[in-house]
């Protein structure tokens, strides 16, 4: 099958699969220095090869055009970029956006809750690794708990439809911590996602020796808590399960023990402006000098997305066997 837009403006790729969520980092930059995610010595990119906030909502914008309903916000940590959060108001207002939400490490998320609610961001996704300062220094290497912790509170306070934690299990981390942090969670009547450790950039640890599936963790939960599977889904990795009588979803995105590429619905762009079609792929389409060649023209940069939609790769290959990594760009590159 040939990749599309139907005549009602949907992408759809040569597998079938409708694509009407986006990821956008806006920055490569952040205030931790997560042990997964990041190397201690990251060299961030030069202001101007980092996609103006202009250029973001131009780019959104067209996405939303061809019938792109989600858009996740991501990073780096996209709350460290300066006037973020006039791009969250100016993406919010945008007809025929159904969704804004944002992926945060909650630092800081005290100031900026209230505000990121007002412009329209509907759900938050906030990572919590431990709850323990000290272990939360060590895997985030400058992280403060105390200030996620309060930016959790704030974004209760500013009343978001859903929030959601997510946590990277790691073995010799924080996988002792499981049972707490799912208990957290129920205290605060939020959900908790676990994530399975991806194999992206180069990092000082080998991913195999941290490695915990989620097959483990579930079968951990189940000791102590009821779990009813539930059959919701965001077509992505994720699947949900129900605590009884409680608010809370416990989910796992589990990218090597389950395959979730048939249903994948999703592209991410980095913040330098390119389009991968998939997180786990190096296929590729460079917006950016598309956005800074034709700056009155959408045109182009309209062509160039449906056209990415023939590229997107079938499925994902990670391979924890394999010594390098699976794709050698860091996940806050690619946002998360
Ligand atoms: N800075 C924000 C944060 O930490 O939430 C947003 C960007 S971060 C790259 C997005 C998500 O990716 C976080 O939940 C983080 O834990 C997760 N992440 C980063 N590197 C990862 C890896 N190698 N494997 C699995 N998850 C990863
Ligand atoms: Fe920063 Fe998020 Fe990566 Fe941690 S996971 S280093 S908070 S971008």
């Amino acid at each position: 099958m040939l990749a599309q837009t139907e005549s009602n403006n949907t992408l759809v790729d040569r597998y079938g699969r409708t694509v009407d969520y986006i990821r956008l980092s806006i920055t490569d930059r952040c205030d931790f220095r997560c042990v997964y995610c990041m190397s201690e010595d990251m060299i961030f990119l030069p202001r101007e090869e980092v996609l103006s906030l202009e250029e973001c909502v131009r780019l959104v914008r067209t996405f939303v055009d061809l019938g792109v309903g989600k858009v996740r916000i991501t990073g780096g940590e996209p709350l460290v970029r300066k006037n973020a959060l006039w791009l969250f108001q100016e993406i919010g207002q945008l007809p025929g956006l159904r969704e804004l939400v944002v992926t945060t490490n909650g630092s800081q998320l005290e100031q900026q809750a209230q505000a990121l609610r007002d412009a329209g961001v509907r759900r938050i996704n906030i990572s919590l690794d431990s709850l323990d300062a000290e272990r939360f220094r060590k895997i985030t290497r400058i992280g403060d708990l105390n200030k996620v912790l309060k930016g959790i509170q704030a974004a209760k306070a500013a009343k978001f439809e859903r929030i959601k934690l997510n946590t990277v299990m790691m073995r010799g981390f924080n996988d002792d911590e499981t049972i707490a942090l799912v208990d957290f969670a129920l205290r605060q009547g939020i959900d908790i996602s676990f994530i399975e450790e991806m194999p992206l950039g180069e990092v000082d640890h080998t991913r195999a020796s941290t490695y915990v599936s989620n097959d483990e963790t579930l079968k951990l939960l189940q000791t102590r808590y009821i779990l009813v599977s539930s059959a919701e889904t965001t077509g992505g990795p994720a699947r949900y399960w129900r605590i009884p009588d409680s608010e809370t979803r416990v989910g796992f995105i589990s990218p090597h023990s389950h395959n979730f590429c048939e249903s994948c619905n999703r592209v991410r762009i980095t913040c330098k402006g390119e389009l991968y079609l998939c997180l786990g792929q190096e296929d590729k389409v460079d917006l950016m000098h598309l956005l800074r060649n034709f700056p009155n023209d959408d045109a182009p940069l309209r062509e160039a997305i449906i056209g990415s939609m023939q590229i997107k790769p079938k499925g994902h290959d990670f391979d924890l066997r394999r010594a390098e990594p699976a794709v050698v760009r860091f996940m806050s590159m690619t946002g998360g």
